[in-house]
């Protein structure tokens, strides 16, 4: 895929900028849970501030967009690839520290592990994410949530590093929870910031309760929700109602386009075949939100992040 944002010049310069640090046309259906979509034109895991800074150095060379991957069980990339700079948080950006009632997650820490932590520390407020199969980061930007709550609830402050701000502006800022527009799976972290800590503010609580509690909640999941290759709720829900309920009463579940399906167990969950085609699903995401909009007038809006995709509606 090659055009104005993602041309083969610009490519070469960031290339150039990033060195060692990138890599060419680096696949990235097998960084979502979706496991379909097409290559990243350059792919950098960024361990330290300094590949950050190297990252925000070739943006401002090459004029590339960003994508922040984070554990992409919220996105969907087109079969064509991302055309610009796809980053993802290694290791040394996944650390979890507990003090007191205060956690300290990086970016890339994994929600059900800051979960399972918090809960073994005696703490309370996080059990809801024992089931969100995503990252710290993914997390903030979505707002993500569940049984009750979501990040807004406990948040304090993350560090961010703006990748749109050159070699000397990409410093991390601290920026306060309230300051973050915070709304239903929604925020304002843009397309160019990543997240790379978050302090977490809990309460004290009883181990045995929110460690029963995770088990309720793991259960409950396994119950309700299909596992294989998907990236979660395809839609929000509607106010006041259950995007899934709509779906089912609009004749979608088990429906099929090409190599993706709805689900039969949850209507609001897509599954895509092994070796499937990420246009498959966006299409069936299309039918699907059609058959709604057809059945009660309700128009549905992609909870899932389109990367590539011109959705025909509201986002
Ligand atoms: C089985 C299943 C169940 C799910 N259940 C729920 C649920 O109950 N509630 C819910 O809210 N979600 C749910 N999800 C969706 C998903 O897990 C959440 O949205 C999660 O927060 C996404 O995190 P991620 O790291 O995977 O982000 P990604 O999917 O990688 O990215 C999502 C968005 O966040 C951005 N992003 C990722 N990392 C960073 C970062 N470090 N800094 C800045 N931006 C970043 C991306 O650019 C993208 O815009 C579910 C998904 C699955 C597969």
């Amino acid at each position: 895929m090659t055009g104005p944002a993602g041309g083969d010049h610009a490519v070469e310069v960031a290339a150039a900028v990033l060195g060692d640090r990138a890599r060419i046309e680096a696949p990235l259906g097998p960084l979502t849970t979706y496991r379909v979509g097409g290559p990243a034109r350059l792919l950098v895991e960024a361990d330290s501030q300094s590949d950050l800074v190297a990252v925000a150095a070739a943006v401002a060379a090459s004029g590339l967009p960003t994508l922040v991957v984070g554990r992409g069980s919220n996105l969907l990339v087109s079969d064509d690839g991302f055309a610009g700079i796809a980053v993802v948080l290694g290791a040394s950006y996944a650390e979890v520290t507990v003090a007191h009632d205060v956690v300290v997650a990086g970016g890339a820490a994994s929600l059900p592990v800051v979960a399972r932590r918090t809960a073994a520390s005696g703490l309370t407020g996080f059990e809801w994410a024992v089931g969100v199969p995503g990252s710290v980061g993914g997390a903030v930007r979505m707002n993500a949530g569940g049984h009750g709550s979501d990040m807004a609830a406990t948040l304090r402050s993350i560090h961010v590093v703006d990748l749109s701000a050159g070699e000397d502006g990409a410093v991390p800022a601290t920026l306060a929870a309230a300051d973050l527009e915070l709304g239903y799976r929604c925020s304002a972290v843009a397309q160019g910031q990543v997240v790379v800590e978050a302090e977490i503010a809990l309460a004290c609580g009883d181990r045995d309760e929110a460690e029963r509690e995770i088990a309720g909640i793991v259960r409950w999941r396994r119950e309700n929700q299909p596992g294989g290759a998907n990236a979660g709720s395809v839609f929000t829900n509607p106010p006041g109602d259950s995007a899934g309920r709509l779906v089912e009463e609009a004749g979608g579940r088990g429906r099929r386009s090409g190599t993706a399906s709805v689900s039969d167990k949850h209507a609001n969950f897509i599954q895509a075949d092994p070796g499937g085609r990420a246009g498959d699903v966006f299409d069936l995401m299309v039918e699907v939100a059609g058959l709604v909009e057809v059945s009660c007038g309700v128009v549905l809006r992609p909870e899932t992040r389109l990367v590539g995709f011109d959705w025909p509606g509201p986002r």
